[in-house]
């Protein structure tokens, strides 16, 4: 019989965090205060996050302890499978050789816990008592819900409206694990209220909920904010997942030519990605490392490398990034957490550097190759974790085509069993593509010329 899993122990779980500060060619540049347009200092971060996440943020370590205690609670689910995709192969007749790491088989389902454990914790060390955070999909929620949970913080979540809808039981499943949610924009703070004034019937979009979130951590003492991707601490908690795929290639003495992760935030595919792209700059390994955005929100593929917010009313700092402009408002699509406007500093930095690639799919070729997934490997993938599978199926069939056995690798980033109304959608040929207008992109990225 063929092995599929490649399992590593507990024993075997890598017990620091890779930093990939350490190794860039060119450093990021460095965030900059919304008001004085000068490098934010710890002083500017201070009210709304704790010391050693800062620390984390601006380090040039390049491997950072993971605490014990943060261990402890990854080993629920942690070191998680990698698996091959002979069912996948053979339906694609590619002679590549498909891998991808299953981060579905967290509590949450998703990967996201691995940052979220980390950030409850750090913040629960700093005396911190309660999280407010803003979610998207319903997954970065779910997963601070949970972190909360293990250390005992309170937890206030701003979940985007159109997802509040379509997923219900995100919010029910973050309410098990005692938070409180919201639908964004709500009228509880000032950055909602200014929304809905403009448009009742706003859907609301990440970045007026993390203007929320940063707006109510910001104004009470016992409150932090806590961001699930784009920044540089999180990019480091997820290195975890493709540390540990490293150590399952040693096992099968194998060793990836394409990485490939879909690009929300960035948070799941660097975490992929960015062990190998040590090995890239270190070893003169030649992995390609592709992120796979929607053309309903292109980021990398045709966004501005400029400096912008991360959210809509302007509250965090600016970052230097891919960004489609902190006012561009996305198309109600199904992957919700693929709807962000701007992306890792990080991420981007190295796509601007050629690093890394990027690509971008419209969705009915993305459900349609979640289906092709579920119907081989049996795992319904989330639809953003879809956007990877479809650059999956394409990069197999340039081998197909080329007769190249080549080896790649994927994160499952997530599973889909919140998601179903999406697939009931697209089942009834209801998922249509949606292709973000250029001229609106234009003009968002003009109106940045203006902020600095
Ligand atoms: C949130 C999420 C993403 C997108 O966020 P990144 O920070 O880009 O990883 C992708 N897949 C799943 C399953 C998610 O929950």
């Amino acid at each position: 019989m063929k092995e599929r899993k490649i399992i590593l122990s507990e024993k075997e779980m890598p017990r620091k965090w890779y930093n990939i500060q350490a190794d860039l060619p060119n450093p990021i540049q460095p965030p900059l205060n919304p008001q004085t347009k000068k490098p934010a200092g710890p002083d500017d971060l201070s009210a709304i996050f704790p010391m050693s996440l800062i620390e984390q943020e601006v380090s040039s370590e390049r491997w950072i302890d993971i605490p014990e205690e943060v261990l402890e609670i990854y080993s629920l689910w942690r070191p998680s499978p990698l698996y091959r995709a002979y069912s996948l192969e053979k339906a694609l007749g590619t002679p590549a050789r498909i891998y991808y790491k299953n981060e579905g088989v967290s509590p949450a389902g998703s990967h996201k816990p691995n940052t979220a454990v980390a950030q409850a914790y750090y913040n629960k060390e700093a005396g911190v008592k309660r999280l407010a955070t803003e979610t998207g999909a319903g997954q970065w929620g779910s997963s601070l819900a949970l972190g909360c949970n293990y250390f005992g913080l309170e937890c206030t979540v701003y979940m985007v409206k159109v997802s509040y809808h379509q997923k219900p039981y995100r919010k029910s499943l973050m309410e098990v694990w005692g938070a409180d949610v919201y639908a964004s924009p709500t009228d509880k703070t000032k950055s909602g209220r200014d929304v809905l004034a403009k448009d009742p019937d706003s859907l609301g979009s990440l970045g007026i909920a993390i203007s929320e979130a940063v707006e109510d951590a910001a104004g009470r003492e016992d409150t932090n904010y806590s961001l699930g991707s784009v920044l540089n601490h999180v990019m480091l908690h997820q290195s975890i997942i493709g540390l540990e795929c490293q150590e399952q290639f040693k096992l099968v003495d194998d060793y990836p030519d394409f990485v490939i992760g879909c690009c929300g935030g960035g948070s799941n595919f660097a975490g992929i990605s960015f062990p190998f792209i040590h090995d890239k700059i270190r070893k003169d390994k030649n992995i390609r490392a592709i992120g796979i955005e929607p053309k309903a929100c292109p980021t990398l593929t045709k966004g501005a490398f400029t400096y912008d917010f991360g959210d809509v009313a302007g509250y965090t700092p600016l970052l230097m990034m891919y960004t489609l402009g902190h006012d561009f408002m996305p198309n109600g699509i199904h992957a919700g957490g693929l709807r962000y406007h701007g992306e890792s500093p990080l991420v981007s930095q190295l796509c601007k550097d050629g690093l890394i690639e990027a690509r971008a799919y419209g969705q009915e070729g993305v459900f349609e190759a979640a289906l092709t997934f579920a119907r081989t490997e049996g795992i319904l993938p989330a639809p953003e974790t879809a956007h990877a599978i479809k650059g999956v199926i394409d990069v197999a069939l340039e081998c197909r085509e080329a007769v190249e056995e080549k080896t790649i690798l994927f994160n499952l980033s997530g599973h889909g069993h919140f998601d179903l109304t999406a697939y009931d959608d697209y089942l009834a040929g209801k998922v249509k593509d949606v292709e973000y207008p250029q001229g609106l992109i234009d003009q968002s990225i003009a109106s940045l010329q203006k902020l600095l």
